[in-house]
């Protein structure tokens, strides 16, 4: 047993079970032991590798995206430019030098960088410093005072977000906690008193046994954007692999050292995500007053957005590279790599134009 599972286990047995929710915000967040206290969670030599790190075409492309999605709302002046969860801060500086081309947006943002972990803005930091661009670090999205409309970007962040799980029992709904056995291990265990909520129809029949999984902070962040955008305009954009809200299931995992690992063995040495509920955060979102674009696929969304003619310039610009370039390109837009899996969702004002790369839509 790690020491973050000891003090887990010491709280425990003095408060209580913890939902998994709150398990989930301990493993990844503690300060001191938690998943994101270390500045080498993500990336290369960190638990998994996302897709800024594996192509600057994929920052270079969404910062295009909200200089676009600017520019048809009427170019508001002043505007923000935010990104939530920036990790390396990596896809932030693609999507900075891609935007030196459009002086007139750089211009005008102030660039925030939403970052729960002080050890990832220190990373942000160092790998940001020599960009030209007014740059503001906050741990969390309402800690923005919303006097602009906000351009947001956000890679592999809602499935970060603390998610809540229920079992189909003969009971009802019974939440999944995490407790202790007699040896003082980590757990899961059934909360005994059924919980009492409704689970969308869209889901279907729930057999015995199946799991229910919500995330009440994603929805709440989602509604809450949703509302800013609606008034003060806007536009965000969150990409992540998740479903449409049918059936049912446990998608709670932990990865370390790119393998899967167990959730409960050591929090806080890897990291925990949960499929994202694109259904659950498009109906936040409609509550909200904003339209929802999407969900749609990474690989057509990269597709239209001009990834394959950047990556041929790129490349004739980098021939020993070329290979490379046409490999990366393939991992992130391919149906059989990330193309598929990875959804893209966005959110503007109800007015606003067709967003790029939703054209279609
Ligand atoms: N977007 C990056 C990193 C994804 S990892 C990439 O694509 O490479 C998730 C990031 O979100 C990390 O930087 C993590 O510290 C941050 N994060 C997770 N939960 C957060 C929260 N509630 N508020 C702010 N940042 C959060």
């Amino acid at each position: 047993m790690n020491q973050l599972a000891r003090r887990l286990a010491r709280g425990i047995g003095t408060d209580g079970p913890l939902s998994i929710a709150a398990f989930m915000t301990q493993a990844l967040h503690d300060p001191d032991q938690g998943f994101y206290a270390s500045r080498e969670s993500i990336g290369a030599r960190g638990a998994f590798i996302t897709a800024p790190e594996i192509s600057q075409i994929f920052g270079e492309l969404l910062g295009l995206w909200c200089a676009q999605a600017w520019h048809d709302q009427g170019r508001p002046v002043p505007a923000r430019l935010v990104e939530l969860g920036p990790g390396r801060g990596t896809l932030m500086h693609d999507a900075l030098r891609a935007l030196r081309r459009v002086p007139e947006f750089l211009s005008t943002v102030e660039v925030v960088l939403v970052e729960s972990s002080p050890a990832l803005e220190a990373l942000q930091r160092e790998r940001l410093r020599d960009v030209e661009a007014c740059l503001r670090w906050v741990r969390q999205w309402n800690d923005i005072v919303h006097d602009r409309p906000p351009f947001v970007l956000a890679n592999e962040f809602l499935d970060a977000m603390p998610i809540r799980q229920f079992a189909m029992t003969d009971r009802g709904w019974c939440e999944r906690m995490v407790t202790t056995d007699a040896a003082g291990t980590l757990v899961f265990a059934l909360a005994p008193v059924p919980a009492r909520f409704a689970v969308p129809p869209t889901r279907g029949t729930a057999e015995f046994g199946a799991i229910y999984e919500v995330s009440p902070a994603a929805e709440a962040l989602a509604e809450d954007m949703g509302r800013i955008i609606a008034t003060r305009g806007g536009a965000a954009v969150f990409i992540d692999y998740g479903h449409q809200g049918r059936g049912f299931g446990d998608t709670l995992q932990a990865v370390s050292g790119h393998a899967a690992a167990d959730v409960l063995a050591a929090p806080g040495e890897a990291d925990l995500s949960a499929h994202v509920d694109f259904a659950a955060l498009a109906w936040s979102v409609k509550k909200s007053g904003a339209r929802v674009h999407g969900p749609i696929a990474q690989g057509g969304f990269l597709r239209a957005l001009g990834i394959d003619a950047r990556a041929t310039r790129l490349a004739a610009a980098n021939p020993d590279r070329a290979a490379e370039i046409a490999a990366s390109v393939h991992r992130l837009a391919d149906a059989q790599r990330m193309g598929a899996l990875f959804k893209v969702l966005a959110v503007a004002p109800r007015a606003a134009r067709a967003l790029p790369g939703f054209e279609r839509c």
